[in-house]
């Protein structure tokens, strides 16, 4: 069996428009689900259940990153508290989200793919990427990986992934959910043609007062 990557797509697109507001930067932990889906830390759920930890290790013997447990009905996601790092943390939400939401029955090589690929759409929509494109703005990794709040690594795969299946032709789904992205992507090629234009030698002079305004504001605003 393949991965079917038409429906994790489709999944994450559904998963998103459910939700009341967007954001360019998706916390898996703020999103609000239809299923009942809760979500702790391993070493939490342990101390609470008295399951020992050693239970949630993975084949190379460390604690996993993350895991779903399903329990009358509902599911518990439980993260590795020692992730510190919080893109990578909101990578793994993704993908268990990616597992329950895709009904995964096991956790084989091909639902790993499936859950990784909701995930990357999730939190990187390409109807949304394709659009950033369209309106100029230069999708490097460093770019991505900003817009998104996702890791450098994370963004090099997705801009991978996007250059070579460009997602289309996007679903009516997608390009409802481009319609409430729409604000943020302007708000975000608006800011960024100010920044280029700040940059530039023809508008430094005609900006400065405005800058030393806007510092001052930041500097003084909430003191
Ligand atoms: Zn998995």
């Amino acid at each position: 069996m393949k991965p079917d990557f038409e429906r994790c797509r489709q999944a994450a697109t559904l998963l998103l428009l459910e939700q009341k507001e967007q954001h360019m930067a998706v916390q898996v932990r703020s999103l609000s689900f239809q299923k009942k889906i809760m979500i702790d830390s391993i070493q939490h759920f342990s101390h609470l259940t008295g399951a020992p930890v050693y239970q949630f290790t993975g084949r190379k013997g460390l604690l996993k990153d993350g895991c779903t447990i399903v329990y009358q009905g509902i599911y518990l996601v439980l993260y590795n508290v020692s992730e510190i790092n919080q893109q990578r943390l909101n990578w793994t939400l993704a993908h268990e989200i990616g597992h329950i939401y895709l009904e995964h029955q096991t956790d084989g090589a091909l639902q790993e793919v499936e859950a990784h690929a909701f995930a990357s759409h999730l939190l990187v929509p390409g109807i949304v990427l394709n659009a950033l494109q369209n309106e100029g703005t230069a999708l490097t990794k460093e770019s991505v990986s900003s817009i998104f709040s996702i890791s450098l690594t994370a963004a090099e795969k997705r801009l991978a992934t996007f250059q070579k299946r460009p997602d289309i032709p996007f679903s009516e789904e997608e390009r409802q959910l481009l319609r409430a992205y729409q604000p943020l992507i302007d708000q975000y090629t608006e800011q960024q043609s100010f920044c280029s234009k700040v940059d530039s030698p023809i508008y430094a002079e005609e900006n400065a007062a405005m800058i030393e305004k806007m510092t001052l504001h930041w500097l003084y605003d909430g003191i």
